[in-house]
């Protein structure tokens, strides 16, 4: 099984095609879609042509580069795209090999130059191939989009999408309706929609347990994770001791009182003692412990725990904002919809300089 990242870019029916390849990658029987980026916009490159939504995608497959390749053209094809040689104009969908595995190999264009030099491949790229080490580079995808020339993207957020979709959910698994997915999940989740007075056969919600079930998996993928598999050797022998942090990281979690969901910004800092870890690696760490049932207060003081196990650093701060739909939506403390929790380990509890240095870098007042 080979490990493939492949970009994805649209400026033609941008809001139809990006979904419609995205699908077509999901359906094909020798593809499988393992992680999709977020979608990002991008300005047209040479030329007064509008602008791209651009996203990459991680596949597992058994097909070689060549084979893939033609793949993806048919898939283009599909769509509706015509090849042409001027190498800027407005495109319904391109779908690019930008790695395969450890292959490096100019005449097949793999890795893909255009990687290294643009960063509409980079960035997404990025997100879901950060640490993915490119063959001949010697760097990471992560490390070649910081470095990547601009424009720069506007990551497009979920509302402002505006995605024409054919089914409502481009972006979920999509299979033959008689496919299941965790069986005894979805009998459950058909008796819950019976309980509520729906009616489960309902052409709506037939599929709605599958549907379920797939995205609390997602939504709780970090039960079968590990913070070793996640942090993947990225720690590294380093003299440094001012104050890393890494701002703003999204994060989704679940109360666990009410399974809804919560959501908000993580801040997360720490003062190194002759270690250091990927600054990608501190948003997957939060992530590994937001899908999970939680509380707030639980999941900054994990976020925490574990940056001290695995660096020893000389303290560590994490702040967390979020809305609580469960508070939100039954009408409960509305006036009060964020709600802040902090960790400090360390020279973060005990020096009230560093204390102060955090919370001012992070934007609040000392609680
Ligand atoms: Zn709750």
């Amino acid at each position: 099984m080979s490990r493939v990242l492949v970009s994805l870019g649209s400026n033609v029916d941008r809001e139809t095609n990006l979904p419609e390849a995205l699908r077509a990658l999901q359906q094909h029987p020798e593809l499988t879609v393992v992680d999709t980026s977020c979608i990002f916009e991008s300005p047209s490159v040479g030329g007064d042509y509008p602008p791209f939504y651009n996203a990459a995608v991680i596949l597992e497959t058994e097909l070689g580069p060549d084979i893939l390749k033609a793949a993806l053209r048919g898939i283009e094809a599909g769509l509706g795209r015509i090849r042409t040689d001027d190498k800027n104009s407005p495109r319904q969908i391109d779908l690019d090999v930008v790695l395969f595995d450890d292959i490096e190999d100019s005449e097949i264009g793999i890795p893909d130059p255009n990687l290294s030099e643009y960063s509409y491949i980079a960035v997404p790229a990025a997100e879901v191939a950060g640490d993915w080490t490119v063959p001949g580079r010697n760097k990471t995808v992560a490390e070649i989009a910081k470095q990547s020339l601009p424009p720069s993207l506007r990551k497009v957020p979920m509302a402002e999408q505006d995605l024409n979709l054919s089914s409502d959910d481009a972006f979920e698994e999509y299979g033959p309706s008689d496919e299941t997915f965790n069986p005894r999940f979805e009998a459950l989740v058909r008796e819950q929609l019976e309980i509520l007075g729906e009616d489960p056969d309902r052409e709506g919600v037939v599929r709605t347990p599958f549907r379920v079930a797939k995205s609390l998996a997602f939504l709780t993928g970090g039960y079968t994770q590990s913070l070793k598999e996640v942090i993947n050797n990225a720690i590294f022998e380093s003299p440094d001791s001012e104050m890393v942090m890494l701002k703003d990281i999204e994060f989704y979690s679940m109360c666990e009182h009410h399974m809804l969901p919560f959501f908000g910004r993580a801040h997360v800092a720490y003062i190194p003692d002759g270690k250091v870890i990927g600054v990608s690696k501190l948003a997957r760490i939060v992530d590994v412990f937001a899908r999970r049932m939680q509380i707030q207060e639980r999941l900054s003081n994990q976020v925490a725990d574990a940056l001290m196990e695995c660096l020893s650093p000389r303290g560590v701060g994490v702040v967390m904002e979020a809305a609580h739909l469960c508070m939100l939506m039954r009408g409960v403390q509305k006036q009060n919809s964020e709600m802040i929790t902090s960790a400090l380990r360390g020279s973060f509890r005990e020096d009230a300089r560093t204390r102060s240095e955090f919370m001012n870098l992070v934007g609040h007042e000392l609680r």
